[in-house]
């Protein structure tokens, strides 16, 4: 083994890119052997960023902050939260995966279902490889979405929520703000899937480059746009925001559809994904240019 390498951005940029260059997981499971994914967007977050301790007030006790799921699971380790560093990843749809669901009108297409079983098997992978690779670097990790005791809880405000949240991991390390349709809306859209690790090593953490939680929604923006309400078509989506509860029975009555006209065990949706303004880039213009020349604006305020 190969002991206490020193991790920088770069180290973990380069690995997850060859991951997903190199593992035979990266398919879509379909006769054309095509990739589920071609890149990825990294963001990194202190363990003692105060965000942490927001969510858990905001989303309840059971959300863990990175200090608690990482000392349960390597309790020989005694880090404190300034020694940790989340590490969150995006993996953008492709963009023949956008574009075959954007025509779909109630249940997802071949494609994005496959995404969602196939696609969502590589990222677990590409969790067990990064904290792998970490350990044989010297450094102990956790997969927070892996761990036996993640669960889903009923919340009397969110209808359910987890102990851990890979969108919420994601808004963290920078790489994005909620939309309308509870989706994380990142510098490539939001369609998109995330994963997460926490990391015993010290890694300057991403500038979060927003004002607030919903600054890249048209929507919260300025109060315009709402096409991800049009999308949904179980009207999951109104101006108060997302039902989760809809969208769950959504998803379970697309078992059936995905068995029976696809031939394989998948599910999914995603038609408020595509066919939007925050499809596949930051739709509110000047948050988007902000971003491009890298400017950051002042301190969000805390989550309400
Ligand atoms: S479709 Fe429009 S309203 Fe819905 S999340 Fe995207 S930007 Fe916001
Ligand atoms: S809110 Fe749920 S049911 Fe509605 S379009 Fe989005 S994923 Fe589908």
């Amino acid at each position: 083994m190969d002991k206490n390498v020193s991790i920088s951005v770069d180290w973990v940029k380069e690995l997850i890119q060859k991951f997903i260059a190199g593992s035979p997981l990266n398919t879509m499971g379909n006769d054309a052997g095509e990739p589920a994914w071609d890149s990825a967007l990294v963001g990194f977050a202190s363990g003692a960023d105060p965000i942490w301790q927001q969510y858990k007030e905001y989303v309840g006790a059971f959300h863990w902050t990175p200090w608690e799921i990482f000392n349960q699971h390597c309790p020989g380790e005694k880090a404190v939260p300034e020694k940790l560093t989340v590490i969150s990843w995006v993996l953008p749809q492709r963009e023949m995966v956008r574009k075959t669901n954007r025509r779909a009108r109630k249940y997802p297409s071949e494609e994005w279902a496959r995404i969602r079983v196939y696609g969502e098997k590589f990222n677990v992978a590409l969790r067990r490889h990064v904290v792998q690779s970490l350990e044989q670097a010297g450094h102990a990790a956790v997969a927070p979405m892996l761990t036996p005791n993640w669960t889903v809880v009923i919340s009397e405000r969110f209808s359910y929520a987890s102990s851990w949240s890979e969108r919420h991991a994601a808004h963290a390390a920078g790489l994005g703000t909620f939309g309308l349709s509870d989706g994380l809306i990142t510098a490539r859209g939001k369609a998109m899937r995330t994963g997460s690790i926490v990391a015993k090593v010290s890694i300057p953490p991403t500038p979060r480059p927003y004002a607030d939680h919903q600054a890249y929604c048209l929507f919260y923006a300025d109060g315009t746009c709402g096409k991800c309400i049009d999308r949904c078509p179980v009207c999951a989506i109104t101006e108060a925001g997302h039902d989760k509860e809809k969208c769950r029975q959504h998803l379970v009555r697309s078992r059936e559809y995905v068995k029976e006209t696809y031939r394989f065990e998948g599910y999914g949706c995603g038609l408020c994904q595509v066919g939007v303004p925050c499809e596949s880039g930051i739709p509110v213009k000047a948050a988007r240019e902000a971003l491009e020349r890298g400017e950051l604006p002042p301190p969000p305020p805390p989550l309400a």
